[in-house]
Parts: C-alpha cells; sequence; structure tokens
C-alpha cells in the first residue's frame, strides 16, 4: 500500500457546535462515552481509487445504503485511544503508531484495507485541531477517540467490500473510577468463549464484543461486573476479559500473563505494563495460565494480586473471582501493591508527570 502521498483533508466547521458554556458543562461530568465532540474525521476507500475523500466535518449521523456490508457481515475494526492534557495545556496521545499498526492487523484479518499508520497518527491530530478544546484538563481525565472502520459497499453478496469508511468520532472521559480504584469482581464464563482459534480473537472487531455480550449480562447477574473467557480450544487456560487483559502477581515478585495465543488481542497497556514491570527489574513471564493454577493460587496465597488491563480503565485490581461453583478472593481486600504502582507509573507517564523514557508521548496540538 503507497503511503507516498499523505491525504489532504477538508475541514468544514460545524454550525451547531456546542458554546463554551455548553462544552464545559460536559467536561465537568463527562463520564464514559456518553457525549461527543463537535466534528468527526472521515475518509473514504474503495478499490480503485484507494484512501480519498478526507474531511474533517460535523459530528451526525451516518448515511448508509441498507445493503451496505457491514450491516449484514459484520465487516468492522475500531480502535481505542485517548489524548491527555498536560499540566503547561499541551495535549499528547500514548503509543499511536501501536494502535496505528494493530487497526492494520485488524483490517487484514476483516479484509478491509489498510489505512497507512502515518494516516491514522495524522487523523487524531486532524480532529484534535478543530475539537482540542474539548481535551479535559482534570486529574485521570482525557478525550477518548474511537477510530472505526466499515465496509460500506451496497452489496450482498458474500466476499470483502469493495468500499470502506475510516471515521475518528472523540468523546471526554472522566475518571473511570469515580469514588478512587476499587477492586472488581469478575465471572469465569464456561459457557461461552469470546473468540475461536483461526477466529478473531487477535482483531479488534465489533463482532468480538457481539459475542461477549450475552456473557457479560450474565456476569452482571452474578454481581461481577466483568467476564473471563477460557480458551476456545481445551476451556482451560486464561485468555483475557470482554476489553482488557489479565494479569498475576505472584508471592516471589514475579508478573505473568497469558502469552499471545492467536484468540487473545494484544493490548497496548498489557504491552506498556509488561514493559514499565521488566525495567523494574521484575521477572516478566508470558506463558500459558490454566484456571486451576489461579483458583489454587489465590487461595494458597501464591498469587497475591490479580488485575486488568486497557486503555479505557487503565489497569482495574481484581479482588474476586467467581465461577457457578467457586469462588476466590476478597472483594473487600485493599487493591494490591503492585498493581497500584504500575498503574501509577503509566498514568504519570501519560499524563506528563514522569520521564517518557521510551518515546511513547506523541504530541497532538503542535
Ligand atoms: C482493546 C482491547 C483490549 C485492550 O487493549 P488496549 O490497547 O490496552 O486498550 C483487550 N482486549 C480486547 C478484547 C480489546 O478489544
Amino acid at each position: 500500500m503507497s503511503t507516498a502521498t499523505p491525504l489532504s483533508y477538508r475541514v468544514t466547521h460545524s454550525d451547531k457546535s456546542r458554546t463554551p458554556a455548553e462544552r464545559q458543562a460536559m467536561l465537568a461530568a463527562p463520564g464514559f462515552g456518553k457525549y461527543f465532540t463537535d466534528h468527526m474525521v472521515a475518509i473514504r476507500w474503495d478499490s480503485e481509487q484507494g484512501w480519498h475523500g478526507a474531511e474533517v466535518r460535523a459530528y451526525g449521523p451516518l448515511l448508509l445504503d441498507p445493503a451496505a456490508a457491514v450491516l449484514h457481515y459484520g465487516q468492522e475494526i475500531f480502535e481505542g485511544i485517548k489524548a491527555y492534557r498536560h499540566a503547561d495545556g499541551s495535549i499528547w496521545t500514548f503509543r499511536p503508531q501501536s494502535n496505528g499498526a494493530r487497526l492494520q492487523r485488524s483490517a487484514r484479518r476483516l479484509a478491509l484495507p489498510e489505512l497507512p499508520v502515518a494516516e491514522f497518527v495524522e487523523s487524531l491530530r486532524q480532529l484534535i485541531a478543530v475539537d482540542g478544546d474539548w481535551v479535559p484538563g482534570e486529574v485521570e481525565t482525557s478525550l477518548y477517540f474511537r477510530p472505526f472502520m466499515i465496509a460500506d459497499e451496497a452489496f450482498l453478496g458474500v466476499r470483502a467490500a469493495k468500499k470502506a469508511s475510516y471515521y475518528v468520532i472523540a468523546s471526554p472521559a472522566g475518571p473511570y473510577f469515580a469514588k478512587g480504584v476499587a477492586p472488581v469482581a469478575i465471572w469465569l464464563s464456561t459457557d461461552y468463549a469470546r473468540a475461536a482459534k483461526g477466529g478473531t480473537g487477535a482483531a479488534k472487531c465489533g463482532g468480538n464484543y457481539a459475542a461477549s455480550l450475552l456473557p457479560q449480562r450474565e456476569a452482571v447477574a452474578q454481581g461481577c461486573s466483568q467476564v473471563l473467557f477460557l480458551d476456545p480450544v481445551e476451556g482451560k487456560y486464561l485468555e483475557e476479559l470482554g476489553g482488557m487483559n489479565v494479569f498475576l502477581v505472584f508471592k516471589d515478585g514475579s508478573l505473568v500473563t497469558p502469552e499471545l495465543s492467536g484468540s487473545i488481542l494484544e493490548g497496548i497497556t498489557r504491552s506498556s505494563i509488561l514493559q514499565l514491570a521488566r525495567d523494574r527489574g521484575m521477572q516478566v513471564v508470558e506463558r500459558k495460565v490454566t484456571l486451576q493454577e489461579w483458583r489454587d493460587g489465590v487461595a494458597s496465597g501464591e498469587i497475591t494480586e490479580a488485575f486488568a488491563c486497557g486503555t479505557a480503565a487503565v489497569v482495574t485490581p481484581i479482588g474476586q473471582l467467581k465461577g457457578t461453583d467457586f469462588s476466590v478472593g476478597d472483594l473487600s481486600a485493599a487493591a494490591g501493591k503492585v498493581t497500584m504502582s504500575l498503574r501509577k507509573e503509566l498514568t504519570e507517564i501519560q499524563y506528563g508527570n514522569a520521564p517518557d523514557r521510551h518515546g511513547w508521548l506523541v504530541r497532538l496540538d503542535a
């Protein structure tokens, strides 16, 4: 795919932009995924012209042909990445080249076109150029970008679509844990898997999420906030939560996470935590972990902490693991020390309060 000619953007300002006062009211209590900024990025693709028609325009509904492939065959992928406001007012994002590369891998698996990584990063800059005022400045707040791509060719035959569109929308996000970081309970799903061997588990696609919603509802009915999925072949090894990777901390100080199995989504938070832990001299292991090892390890005290991680919630301590016939861990216990210090180290880098040793930050407003 050619990366020689950068796309040029046509920018059309919304005539329905919120007033500064309206925006401030939303930024004061943004929640998550509830409010959207005034503009969006759109780029079109077809098999003849490639990527073209890049624009920033008013945020608003899409006009889709009812025969658009995405509506019938789920040919869709997405990303999740944040913009952070630093103390001096500047706006930064975290490892966007990794998200851009992952969007390309997801595109390959879903037979969608690959957007050049530089264009992915540029699309975030373009949105910040018009909607930068939507990046909140309070502690642990951010602007969450949701880049996504859909197949929008109007054709019901089953094959990869010859037309697609890429969009970026953005939503201000408050602190994920409004009352301070608190351990959550996790439900073990044994009836369902989120992804199959050879399936789309390693791609960030809507279909994986659709498959996780019924078990997620089951989890909530059991008083849990998230689902843990096991490997789809033997139903024995830990994979991940519906939208977060999982880590265990051992008494001997080592950090363990399930190795990438082909059906696990490779989180950028996961890879950053692995790096930070290695930098600390911790023993870091990516390997197969059985459910039995987790249950026994928590019961014996061998496993001292567990946490989940992803861009939205950063790092979430897991207090308890529940299944139909067992439960381990104590939800009322305080969040683990290693968990909380890794969480703090990562957020300090993201918010510009600690040195960016690995060159992970990219400035978006300059
Ligand atoms: C996005 C996602 C993650 C976390 O990835 P990050 O890059 O850390 O945000 C983990 N699992 C699944 C299934 C995901 O979709």
